[in-house]
């Protein structure tokens, strides 16, 4: 019996420690833990979704649309307190499940009194529940977006849950809209030239609108990673392409370097800090809109792609430097230049996109020069 037990700890363990490391898009998803809500439920905001209500911010756990009164259960065994928000202002009431290996589960959005009686709302004391155990029900005070908000900590971080999560069915893959160029942390845009490719010049921000959906949800999700590759077009270029990934959503952008909350009422602090950098990722202007509310489906996402070198993001630095110089030489010539946006979903599943463009320097640089 012990012996069993242990090789299921260590089981466990090594399935753990695998799960954030592991390559995902590979295997199409490895996550084992059930869905705290049975069929039908459809997927209304990602870990990484940008909300931008009541400002724009990351959100940092999975929303679960499903009707008003539905059952919830908890999806591992573990140590349940009652999670209370004093103010309950956006109806923040709901489960906490300590698991034994450090992980955490917050069920919010539950109706207060349809929560376990096993959890005594008189000492807030922890009960021990089951895997498969019923926590309570979606509350309905949400009319337009009834969900349950689902979030995962592990050593006092939010974590991305649904790499922990049993691997949903998905077939759609994202979808690459407009991609578009800016003058480096500006809102001035590189129009096409007469040849009809955007013309580049300088500091340049790439900017690609890229959408997911996991059905049956009727809204537009953001996608797990994005890619894109920089090649030269014409034949005696003496150009180097390049590629770059510069997200991929397990951690949420920063907060790594943020201070550790006490406990899972400092949620806020990290609201207050993600929302900083909501900015350095997403392009937010007139023609670019992206709407997040709980009440519009169709939302639009375009991210800025250079300000980000491999997950280190930075709105200043973050540019493809198309005049850059080695030894005097130009290491982008002007000429034909293809760029490649590529998005993946959790499933693996890739949606791609290129746009031709003009890099022209030269000629600037060279009136300068007289
Ligand atoms: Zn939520």
């Amino acid at each position: 019996m012990r012996k069993l037990f242990i090789i299921k700890t260590l089981l466990c363990f090594l399935l753990l420690v695998s799960l954030p490391s592991g390559d995902f898009l590979a295997a199409g998803g490895k996550g084992n833990y059930p869905w705290p809500i049975k069929a039908p439920f459809a997927i209304g905001n990602l870990y990484h979704t940008v909300l931008t209500e009541p400002y724009p911010y990351f959100h940092h756990g999975v929303d679960l649309l499903a009707r008003p009164f539905t059952n919830v259960y908890s999806v591992s065994d573990g140590d349940a307190q009652l999670f209370l928000d004093p103010d309950d202002t956006n109806h923040r009431s709901g489960v906490v499940v300590y698991e034994d290996n450090g992980l955490v589960w917050l069920y919010l959005h539950l109706k207060p009194s349809s929560i376990t009686t096993k959890l005594d709302w008189m000492s807030n004391r922890r009960a021990r529940v089951k895997r498969g155990e019923l926590l309570g029900i979606v509350a309905g005070q949400i009319p337009t977006f009834p969900h349950l908000h689902l979030e995962l900590w592990n050593y006092h971080r939010p974590v991305n849950p649904m790499l922990y999560l049993k691997p949903l069915k998905d077939t759609k893959k994202p979808e690459i809209g407009r991609i578009h160029f800016y003058k480096n942390n500006s809102d001035e845009r590189m129009k096409p030239g007469t040849a009809g490719l955007p013309v580049l010049y300088g500091d340049v921000d790439i900017v690609a609108e890229v959408r997911d959906w996991i059905p049956p949800s009727p809204y537009t999700l953001t996608p797990y990673r994005i890619d894109y590759r920089v090649e030269p077009l014409d034949e005696d270029s003496e150009a180097r392409g390049f590629r770059n990934r510069p997200y991929r959503f397990d951690t949420l952008p920063g907060l790594d370097k943020l201070p550790m909350p006490r406990n899972y009422w400092g949620i806020d602090p990290y609201l207050l800090e993600l929302k900083g950098k909501v900015f350095s990722i997403f392009k937010f202007s007139s023609d670019s809109q992206t709407y997040s509310h709980f009440t519009r489906r169709k939302r639009r996402y375009f991210y800025i792609l250079t300000n980000s070198m491999k997950g280190k993001i930075s709105e200043e630095k973050g540019y493809w430097n198309t005049d850059r110089k080695r030894r005097g030489k130009a290491v982008y010539p002007d000429g034909r230049y293809r760029i490649t946006v590529s998005a993946y979903d959790y499933a693996g599943n890739k949606g791609e996109k290129s746009v031709d463009v003009l890099v022209e320097n030269e000629e600037s640089s060279s009136e300068s020069d007289d």
